[in-house]
């Protein structure tokens, strides 16, 4: 069985968030990039597929400018077999990622597609919808836990207050909620490895997509500045303030 997992070049998830100064957008100057921690999860899942003997091959894939082979690189150093790059400076939206990637799933014809339920730079939380519906595949959303049982796929989906089995009939789609699992990290070795892995690259153009986004960024604020908090000398004085300075108690 044949596992495609889209992994996303995001912002580390431990760096602090800059604006540029005129608002434009989310100053990307020097700041650590790394795989969007979803599709970390994604590829963790898919990972442990091919180690039970329920994946054959593992192949990633990731959309944007040359800088996204590092995490490709990743992705292959934590255990996929091949990868493949669409290569693009654009600033792409989600429904020109699927579309690509329906290229890429008409291509390769895999048995599962994994990717996360959202990127952390976006907050988008649409890939993976867009996909099902352009290639009119069977979708599992925010999963926490994949079994692979006699040609089906049987998904547990973390719902508001609950959890929710489906049961998917392949090819799927599945996108990762946070608890499917814990990813490992990449060891050395496998690091080295991965550098003779073969990793394909593409155009939007060689899969006949138009990439150009409909969307204007307008513009970027960061959050309000956290003011510093104050000490009260009793509960009548803290009762007082939450009434007439807070205003959140009558
Ligand atoms: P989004 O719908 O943009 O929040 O992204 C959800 C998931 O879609 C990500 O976790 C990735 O698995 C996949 N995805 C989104 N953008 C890209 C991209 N540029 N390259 C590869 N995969 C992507």
């Amino acid at each position: 069985m044949k596992i495609l997992v889209a992994v996303k070049r995001v912002i580390d998830y431990n760096v602090k968030i800059r604006v540029k100064p005129d608002n434009s957008d989310v100053d990307l100057t020097n700041v650590k990039m790394a795989m969007n921690p979803f599709c970390e999860i994604a590829m963790e899942e898919a990972v442990r597929l091919k180690e039970r003997g329920v994946g054959t091959e593992v192949v990633a894939v990731s959309i944007g400018p040359k800088a996204a082979q590092e995490q490709l690189r990743t992705a292959l150093a934590l255990g996929a077999d091949r990868a493949i790059h669409v290569e693009t400076d654009e600033r792409i939206e989600s429904l020109a990622v699927a579309k690509l990637l329906t290229k890429v799933v008409e291509e390769e014809q895999p048995s599962l597609v994994i990717v996360g339920k959202q990127a952390i730079d976006t907050d988008n939380n649409q890939t993976g919808q867009m996909l099902a519906a352009l290639t009119g595949l069977s979708q599992g959303t925010f999963a926490s836990e994949v079994i692979i049982e006699g040609g089906k796929a049987k998904v547990t989906r973390e719902v508001d207050g609950g959890l929710q089995a489906i049961e998917l009939s392949l090819p799927a789609i599945v996108t990762t909620d946070l608890r499917l699992n814990e990813p490992r990290y990449a060891k050395l070795p496998d690091i080295m490895k991965a550098k003779k892995k073969p990793l394909d690259t593409k155009t939007p153009a060689d899969l006949g997509i138009e990439v150009a986004s409909n969307i204007t960024l307008l513009k970027v604020e960061s959050p309000a500045e956290r003011q510093g908090g104050v000490k009260v000398g009793s509960v009548d004085e803290l009762i007082d303030k939450l009434k007439n300075e807070a205003k959140v108690i009558s």
